[in-house]
């Protein structure tokens, strides 16, 4: 019987089984909690144009601000997908990144591009082309400023279905970048049918340059290949000065990482925007 026979061990699995799935309800009903209160934040990562070597557009980045800390959006955004938080999420990111970044652009003089990660469940929902278009109005940004970035998984369960919402999107006039490419499944037949502008190579690629032999090897062939099928190309992660060296050697048009600039609040956001990077 389970009792005599490592009862006292099934007894543990069960109580921190119950303690996350406890922690899990906690963190659900904060998360509803706080979607409806407006309790969250954006953070701002600027991207340098290495041609001109100055800061030309910013990713908006969702925190959330819960007792002492930030909840990383790697533990919500998740939680957010499968409670379909993310469509009043989403929605709330959407808005606010368009209007921070006309907030900004008052204060510099003119408009940045805004790159804005949109989520799986996100990307499907018919409404989400509304949602777009409602930000865009309502902030008077150009939309050709605007930038949404899905990643690679997000379209290849249904590859036409995917390509429709990219058309629309491209049709509202934003610009369309695939996220952390080369980690997902890279198809390079799609690559071509996808209407995206830009490629955002994966940190996990930039970590080991300019030494790791592999990661050369990656780093060059998607600056060629983004080259050749006339898209942009963005490295992030970017945190040492030889992975930038490296970079800009190699003609990588755009470059994001903690050596650049730490996501931080709008308000830190002006200076950065003002001065060229040093
Ligand atoms: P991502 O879009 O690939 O964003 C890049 C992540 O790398 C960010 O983490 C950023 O803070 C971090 N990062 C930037 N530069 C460096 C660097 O030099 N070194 C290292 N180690 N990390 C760097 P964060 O802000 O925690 O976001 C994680 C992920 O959560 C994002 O990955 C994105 O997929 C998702 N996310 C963030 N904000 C949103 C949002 O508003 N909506 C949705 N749907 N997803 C979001
Ligand atoms: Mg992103
Ligand atoms: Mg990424
Ligand atoms: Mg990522």
């Amino acid at each position: 019987q389970a009792k005599s026979q490592g009862g006292g061990e099934f007894r543990f699995f069960s109580d921190s089984m119950n303690k996350n799935s406890a922690a899990r309800a906690r963190l659900e009903s904060d998360l509803r909690r706080a979607v409806a209160g407006d309790a969250f934040t954006l953070y701002y990562q600027p991207k340098l144009d290495l041609k001109t070597n100055r800061f030309s557009s910013m990713e908006a980045l969702i925190r959330w601000p819960r007792g002492d800390g930030m909840v990383s959006p790697a533990d919500f955004i998740p939680l957010a997908e499968e409670t379909n938080l993310i469509v009043p999420l989403g929605a709330w990111v959407l808005r606010r990144a368009c209007r921070d970044t006309m907030a900004l652009s008052e204060r510099i003089g003119w408009v940045p591009g805004i790159a804005i990660n949109l989520s799986a469940r996100q990307f499907r929902q018919p409404g989400l082309i509304d949602v777009v278009r409602i930000a865009l109005e309502e902030s008077g940004i150009p939309p050709e400023k605007v930038e949404l970035e899905i990643t690679e998984g997000m379209v290849m369960d249904d590859v036409e279905a995917a390509i429709d919402t990219m058309q629309a999107l491209r049709d509202l006039g934003v610009q369309l970048a695939i996220d952390d490419f080369g980690t997902g499944y890279s198809s390079l037949s799609y690559l071509k049918r996808f209407p995206v502008n830009t490629l955002k190579l994966d940190r996990a690629f930039i970590r080991d340059l300019p030494h790791g032999v592999e990661d050369t090897a990656i780093t060059e062939a998607v600056i060629a290949l983004a080259k050749a099928l006339k898209l942009h190309v963005v490295a992030e992660g970017v945190e040492t000065r030889d992975q930038l060296t490296f970079l800009g050697t190699r003609h990588c048009g755009y470059v994001q990482g903690f050596l650049l600039a730490r996501p931080g609040p709008l308000e830190n956001m002006p200076a950065i925007f003002l001065n060229d990077f040093v």
